[in-house]
């Protein structure tokens, strides 16, 4: 038997439907919390997310795995009262977003690699913070060309927190920085995670897969045995990173003929409310369901595939032991 931890509580695996596995109701930059022109109306956020998540609802989607970790605007209760108003299941993640996500308080000396397993672990089997919520995958990420130090210290602990609780690792890369940048660090993951660690392959993600740009970046995840995440769909414009979702389209095509239906991931990477200020994202998470899957099936992909992207991998992925 196995079990998906969601913020509400345990779930059947099969019980889930289409599913959301890199989003945002929340993020921040840490210490967010401690600029004092910082204005944060809890209630008129929460009424904005809570609209977001029904219409998400209604366009077609069942779960949606939020990816603000530690220390990034995560914030355990807000994602419980949002859960259960708009009824949209939801995950939440333990880990850190890269070296620049990890408040002072969780580096060496003061914490070592030992430490951020142990972290994770509780996390995931006792509860987030001080809540008694369960976090249901470990969230960290690099944020440069090469992994840091630090964040190699993070990757280990996270493998061995994966290894003794069977979550699944999801990952960032620098989408920030342009193409094929992110394609070191990306190899500099797979080769801590699953080369030296030995995390079975199909328990890691590969996050920003699809900035890189780089169809046989793709495929070398996909042969590693990893997910391969398209998780910009629909962010077009904006951000640096954006481009129009007709470049996608030969990507999956690619890996599809490649057979590689099952080890692919999509989401939007959607900020419901950017705790840090600045500019809006211009698309919402649903855009996948109304805009970009009649894309794909105008392009010949049929529904049984979108079916296994979008509702089987997020099973099998966020499936922990019981
Ligand atoms: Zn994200």
């Amino acid at each position: 038997m196995s079990k998906i931890q969601t913020v509400t509580g345990n779930v059947a695996p099969e019980s889930i439907d289409i599913s959301f596995m890199h989003e945002h109701l929340l993020f921040g930059m840490p210490g967010w919390d401690l600029d004092p022109a910082m204005a944060f109306d809890r209630q008129v956020v929460m009424d904005g997310v809570v609209q977001e998540l029904r219409a998400l609802k209604k366009a077609g989607a069942d779960l949606l795995v939020d990816l603000s970790p530690i220390a990034s605007g995560r914030d355990v209760n807000f994602m419980v009262e949002a859960a259960t108003a708009s009824d949209m299941r939801i995950v939440a993640c333990t880990g850190f977003w890269s070296e620049r996500g990890m408040p002072p308080h969780f580096h060496p000396p003061l914490k070592g690699v030992d430490d951020l397993e142990e972290i994770f672990v509780r996390e995931l089997t006792k509860g987030m913070g001080t809540t008694d919520v369960l976090a249901g995958i470990i969230k960290i990420g690099t944020k440069g060309e090469h992994m840091t130090p630090m964040e190699e210290g993070l990757f280990r602990a996270a493998a061995r927190a994966s290894k003794r609780t069977g979550a699944c690792i999801t990952t960032h890369i620098s989408s920030h920085l342009p193409s094929p940048v992110g394609v070191i660090s990306g190899r500099e993951q797979l080769k801590v995670l699953i080369e030296e660690e030995g995390v079975e392959p199909s328990r890691v993600i590969i996050g920003h897969c699809d900035a890189t740009r780089l169809p046989d970046y793709h495929l070398e995840v996909a042969k590693a045995g990893a997910f391969v995440a398209f998780d910009h769909i629909s962010d077009e414009v904006g951000a640096p990173y954006a481009f129009a979702n007709e470049m996608r389209i030969p990507w999956i095509l690619n890996l599809l003929e490649h057979g590689y239906e099952r080890q692919m991931i999509f989401a939007t990477d959607r900020i419901m409310h950017f705790l840090s200020g600045g500019g809006a994202q211009e698309f919402t998470a649903d855009q996948l369901i109304t805009d970009f899957m009649p894309m794909l099936r105008k392009a010949g992909v049929g529904d049984d595939t979108i079916k296994t992207i979008m509702v089987e991998n997020p099973r099998r992925a966020l499936a922990m032991p019981d």
